[in-house]
């Protein structure tokens, strides 16, 4: 028999991962912090239930998915008032697929473990194009066990599943990431800029780049964006900040510099100082602009 599933977030991410684990059949309740949004999510999806708060959802479930947005918000949904600790039975998984500290991630574990309820990080990545067709990729971090019982939720709701150690080495593996990513994306909006002050076609610059040594997943997820300037959040610039910034903390705190992440870190700031923290990280572009003194 599957396990009945509880899912806390309905985010731009939350939503479309829920969609498939509902689609895959599993028994599902979901809670989210604004109540219409699961409102909403409920009606869409027949035979989804409503639950009116994170430990409502608990009773109803034997593994507990959380996707909200940093570690204070995972402790807060399931430990705090009202908290999925609350209605759990021993013997409930909790999953969570944010992207938070991996020493949070350890603090939670340890004071859910002293409630018989089991922990396993399980962040994402693949964006809400991968979120909405099931193929995200999933590092997870947690004891064997744990990572083979939710292994059949993790692959409706992703395409490549990959162990990455004990507790938190998910978290740490989905940082160095983000880092590379936004490091990327800054790199190529540098590029774009070059190639416009200098006059050159950016289509024929991209198409080159593309097909050999100049490319990457983020010249061909972010370069049009940058050139349109259209920044309808896919993954909003805050929580590539919060992932920049817990990446470096993780580094800092083991000795290991990251100097291109911590430059990019400033960029990003920079970028929310302009009031771009709820936008795509291709916001960011906005900043290399005004250095460059060059709008392509
Ligand atoms: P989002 O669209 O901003 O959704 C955030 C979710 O967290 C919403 O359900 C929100 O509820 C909930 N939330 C926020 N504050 C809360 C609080 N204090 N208590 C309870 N719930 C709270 O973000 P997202 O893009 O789905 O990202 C979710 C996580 O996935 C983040 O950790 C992010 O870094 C990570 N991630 C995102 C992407 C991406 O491309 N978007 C990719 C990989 C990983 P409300 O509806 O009430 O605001």
């Amino acid at each position: 028999m599957s396990e009945r599933v509880a899912f806390l977030g309905l985010g731009i991410m939350g939503s479309r991962m829920a969609a498939n684990l509902a689609g895959a059949g599993f028994e599902l309740t979901v809670w989210n912090r604004t109540a219409a949004k699961a409102e909403q999510f409920c009606s869409r999806h027949r035979g989804v239930s409503l639950a009116a708060s994170p430990a409502e959802a608990a009773t109803a479930c034997d593994v507990l998915i959380t996707m909200v947005v940093d570690g204070a918000q995972v402790q807060e949904v399931l430990l705090g008032e009202h908290g999925a600790a609350e209605g759990a039975r021993p013997g409930l998984l909790c999953i969570d697929c944010s992207t938070i500290g991996p020493s949070a991630t350890r603090t939670i574990a340890e004071d859910l473990g002293a409630r018989g309820i089991a922990m396993l990080d399980a962040p994402v990545t693949g964006s809400a194009p991968r979120a909405e067709d099931g193929t995200l990729t999933i590092m997870a971090g947690g004891a064997e066990q744990d990572f083979r019982r939710a292994r059949p939720l993790l692959e409706a709701m992703g395409q490549l599943i990959v162990h990455a150690g004990p507790l938190g080495h998910g978290q740490m593996v989905k940082l160095i990431n983000n880092a590379v990513a936004a490091t990327n994306t800054a790199v190529v909006g540098e590029a774009l800029l070059v190639a416009a002050s200098s006059g050159v076609d950016l289509d024929a610059l991209t198409t080159v780049m593309g097909a050999g040594s100049g490319g990457s997943a983020m010249l061909e997820l972010k370069a049009a964006p940058m050139r349109r300037h259209d920044y309808q959040p896919l993954f909003k610039l805050e929580h590539m900040l919060k992932d920049l910034r817990l990446c470096l903390e993780e580094g800092q705190a083991a000795g290991a510099p990251f100097q291109f992440a911590a430059l990019t870190r400033e960029i990003l700031t920079a970028a929310m100082g302009r009031g771009h923290g709820e936008d795509d990280f291709a916001a960011l572009i906005e900043v290399l602009e005004a250095t460059a003194g060059t709008r392509l």
